[in-house]
């Protein structure tokens, strides 16, 4: 049965206006499920060769005015408002809802006769349709549209994204600058805020994700997902001050058989460690050194020396074995923190300095095993991006989290790790690095299991430190960071 809108129900076209209703062409001729505009076929009957107004020369579609764009948000799946499918969605981009199909009786469609709104934009190719007419509508004003859903980036512009701060203006009318821009918490979802923050702002991997051809081969969903949402993040095009990591969180949930999900708050170094290896297995990444972007940016290699617990019923020689393993972060702890009270009754946190905390890797203190053994830390390798991990969450006999509330300082810049690394000679030779400069620092506020993450960064372009917690992005004082209580931290060796 074919849909046959009601009169009422059907805005006026243009032609109508001077033409009269015996001259308009048929509305929704086609049958077709995926139709597109029928031709005009040339015949004998002379109101066949007549053109439709959209086949003229220099027709310009009618409808662009009523585009309403500060309803248009791409974020969010690609799936149809009523049906919920994903396959074939568009954009009605006067209401901003999705709707499946475009051909006759397609929700699409629907929605065009019902509502009166007429163009829409394929979500999955970004060409706009004027529906229920359905011809194309192809116009140099809808090109903003376009860079918000498809945020594109040439090799020059990515080249200047640390030097060059932009300035930019949403049609909310917010001033942002790409990428330090907000991230919307869909529901406990700042755990993964963090880490998003923490990696968009690493040179080589974000360099990597904003060109898209780069990974053109990869079928990975969460590779395409992460690489949409840091387009997002630096797009100088975005219509809020604003992105929300919808998409990339389902792929997350997916991908990790919803290990990560929305609504579970959740361990950000716990995920970061799952994201980076997926990203890497994503990628094509295998055991060879530098198999993918991930392992280029964040690998670097330990060596362990473990000493055999002696058997009580022998004697003979300890036995020592020597072990290098290659890493993505580092995890150090944080000496136990007793709480003291002064003489007011008030609880005081202790600090203490990260150097005492790498002692662990200066390859001569001794980390006790739970067997008995007795283990050597030195880092032989260093990587380009160093992570730390400053443990402070653990696990009590009755399985509660506890979170050692410890401050530890350090410094913003210049961190040097000569004194935890044994580099090889050929390292040596190569005048590598052993100083860092702090690039992000994550840490945790409140209760261990009900607190929040935020994460202070350092933005490049301007040489300013800032705080970012999901939608909110602060100035902040670099002096603030190095005595918060941090948990998750990016550090940079390049020389700059
Ligand atoms: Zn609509």
């Amino acid at each position: 049965q074919r849909l046959l809108p009601r009169a009422d129900m059907v805005s006026k076209r243009p032609w109508t206006e001077n033409g009269g209703a015996a001259d308009a062409p048929e509305c929704g001729s086609c049958d077709a499920s995926e139709a597109a505009p029928a031709p005009s076929v040339p015949s004998s009957s002379g109101r066949s060769l007549r053109k439709r107004p959209w086949e003229e020369e220099g027709f310009r579609c009618p409808f662009l005015d009523t585009i309403n764009r500060t309803l248009l948000d791409f974020d969010f799946e690609k799936a149809c408002s009523i049906t919920g499918n994903n396959f074939n969605v568009y954009a009605c981009l006067v209401c901003g809802k999705y709707f499946q199909g475009r051909g006759t009786h397609t929700q699409a469609y629907t929605h065009a006769l019902q509502e009166g709104h007429h163009v829409f934009k394929n979500l999955h190719d970004g060409r706009v349709y004027c529906l229920p007419d359905g011809y194309e509508v192809v116009d140099q004003s809808l090109q903003d549209i376009q860079s918000l859903l498809f945020p594109t980036y040439d090799k020059e512009t990515v080249s200047t994204l640390d030097t060059k701060p932009v300035y930019s203006r949403g049609v909310d009318g917010s001033d942002y600058m790409p990428g330090l821009i907000g991230l919307n918490n869909i529901k406990d979802t700042d755990y993964v805020n963090v880490v998003v923050q923490s990696l968009s702002r690493v040179p080589p991997l974000r360099d990597f994700f904003l060109l898209p051809a780069n990974y053109a081969h990869v079928k990975s969903n969460l590779v395409k997902e992460f690489g949409a949402l840091l387009r997002k993040m630096w797009s100088p095009h975005n219509f809020k001050g604003q992105v929300s990591p919808h998409e990339l969180l389902q792929a997350v949930a997916h991908e990790s058989d919803n290990r990560y999900k929305i609504g579970t708050q959740t361990d950000p170094m716990d995920f970061l460690g799952w994201l980076l290896n997926a990203l890497h297995a994503g990628l094509g990444g295998t055991r060879k050194p530098g198999s993918s972007i991930i392992h280029k940016a964040f690998q670097g290699q330990v060596q362990i020396k473990t000493y055999k617990a002696a058997k009580a019923d022998t004697d003979a020689d300890i036995d020592v074995e020597t072990q290098m393993t290659p890493f993505l972060y580092l995890t150090v702890d944080v000496p136990p923190a007793p709480l003291f009270r002064d003489a007011l009754e008030r609880n005081i946190i202790p600090q203490v300095p990260l150097f005492a905390c790498l002692t662990k890797f200066d390859g001569t203190t001794f980390q006790e095993m739970m067997n008995g053994d007795r283990r050597q830390y030195v880092i032989t390798r260093l990587p380009q991006y160093l992570i730390i991990h400053i443990k402070r969450f653990s696990k009590n006999t009755q399985q509660y989290v506890e979170k050692n509330p410890t401050i530890v300082n350090f410094p913003v810049r210049n961190l040097d790790l000569a004194a935890y690394t044994e580099l090889s000679d050929t390292d040596k030779e190569k005048n590598v690095q052993t100083k860092f400069h702090l690039m992000s620092s994550t840490q945790h506020d409140g209760q261990p299991e009900s607190g929040t993450y935020r994460t202070y960064v350092h933005f490049k372009a301007n040489d300013q430190w800032y705080d970012i917690q999901d939608l909110h992005v602060n100035g902040v004082h670099p002096q603030l960071i190095s005595v918060s209580e941090s948990y998750i931290q990016f550090y940079d060796s390049s020389t700059s």
